[in-house]
């Protein structure tokens, strides 16, 4: 996410628009936060908020009593709309990039796991997020591609996560829904009849499987009992001809299981549609237990060609996520996927003469310090 830090004037609480760099209908100006107006000031007072780059006339706004946020910062990253929050202390985040194809509906910081390597702190006692989700979605464009619903974990929202996908399916009609999710609460048949009764008609449930057993599996996401619910949910989300893709994140504790895992999705899930194989991302819980994690990155290649080529043998649908390409052998190649979100997303200083940096997913900016010693440009 793009934060940035300013000055406001008139502002007594947070308030979340859609930018515009022009004069917009009446209809929507108490939802847009206008950029830079070209405007008489006298109509600077009928948008939600006035976004200024001029010093000079953001005093004239405080005068004025306009609402208004300075921001002394190159705004050229800011697009005609983006939906962007801005608090009465001056910071201003984007939470919706209109050029982004990675923008997500944060949906909780609440969890019923806990896993090993999560990247996403916990927050247990957080309020909900919902009223402000489905302001957000409301704004957003109606011809983005697809948006991601995450957290923590979304189901712990229960019913208000059915608002926020009906929300994207009356408003958003044309984007496809990627819901991250544990699936654990899908083990649960009436939920998932439940959810599957909403009918959206782009939603893929990405899940993830961290082992063939509960043992393993129970151990990476330290929860007992969640390997036996997350395979049930998974069951139960086939059931009813939901799409579901299956990700495993590699690292110490998976990577020699890849095949095994492999074997039990294949063997127990054949209609999943997608499996990722997927690469670490050193945040969060990942960086705490980072030295329990890590795997230097040649000794999964065997492991990652054996599982993935399994899959592929018998027709499944399988990538590898978040891995750069000249970490993988070039059998792999053809499987690896540009994954990593844009605001996430860097290249180390000798990619810049790699002759197959347009195809590579980079790594992420988390691990480029790390990872950067390991690259080889091609
Ligand atoms: S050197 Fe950089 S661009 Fe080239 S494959 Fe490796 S990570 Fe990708």
């Amino acid at each position: 996410m793009i934060s940035s830090q300013g000055i406001t004037a008139n502002i007594e609480s947070s308030l979340i628009g859609r930018l515009s760099f022009s004069a917009v209908p009446s209809n929507q100006k108490a939802k847009t936060i206008i950029v830079n107006p070209i405007l008489r000031k006298s109509e600077w007072k009928s948008y939600q908020s006035v976004l200024l780059s001029n010093r000079g006339d953001f005093d004239k706004s405080r005068d004025m009593g306009v609402s208004a946020i300075y921001l002394d910062a190159d705004i050229s990253a800011l697009s005609e709309g983006d939906i962007v929050e801005i608090q009465p202390d001056g910071r201003l985040s984007v939470l919706y990039q209109i050029t982004s194809r990675h923008n997500v509906i944060f949906a909780t910081s609440k969890c019923n796991s806990n896993c090993i390597m999560c990247p996403q702190p916990v927050d247990n006692s957080e309020g909900s997020l919902t009223d402000r989700n489905l302001e957000i979605i409301s704004l957003m464009d109606k011809c983005t591609d697809e948006i991601a619903i995450t957290g923590g974990e979304p189901t712990i929202i229960g019913k208000d996560l059915f608002r926020l996908i009906l929300a994207c399916k009356k408003l958003l009609p044309s984007t496809s829904l990627l819901l991250l999710s544990n699936a654990r609460k899908f083990s649960d048949f009436e939920y998932t009849h439940f959810f599957s009764s909403l009918q959206h008609p782009n939603l893929i449930l990405g899940t993830s499987l961290y082992g063939d057993n509960d043992t393993e599996h129970d151990r990476i996401v330290g929860s007992d009992g969640a390997f036996h619910e997350t395979v049930k949910g998974i069951l139960n989300l086939g059931t009813f001809r939901n799409r579901v893709e299956i990700r495993t994140v590699i690292h110490k504790y998976t990577y020699q299981r890849l095949t095994r895992i492999a074997e039990f999705i294949y063997r127990n899930m054949t209609f999943v549609s997608h499996i990722a194989f997927m690469g670490l991302e050193i945040m969060g819980a990942a960086k705490q237990n980072l030295e329990s994690l890590w795997v230097e990155p040649t000794d999964i290649r065997t492991d990652l060609e054996n599982a993935v080529h399994y899959l592929n043998q018998r027709d499944m649908n399988v990538s590898i996520y978040n891995i750069p390409l000249c970490l993988l052998p070039h059998t792999l190649w053809k499987y690896a996927r540009q994954s990593i979100s844009d605001w996430k997303n860097s290249f180390a200083l000798s990619c810049h003469s790699c002759s197959v940096k347009g195809n590579c997913s980079g790594l992420f900016n988390s691990g480029l310090e790390l990872y950067s010693a390991y690259l080889k440009p091609i």
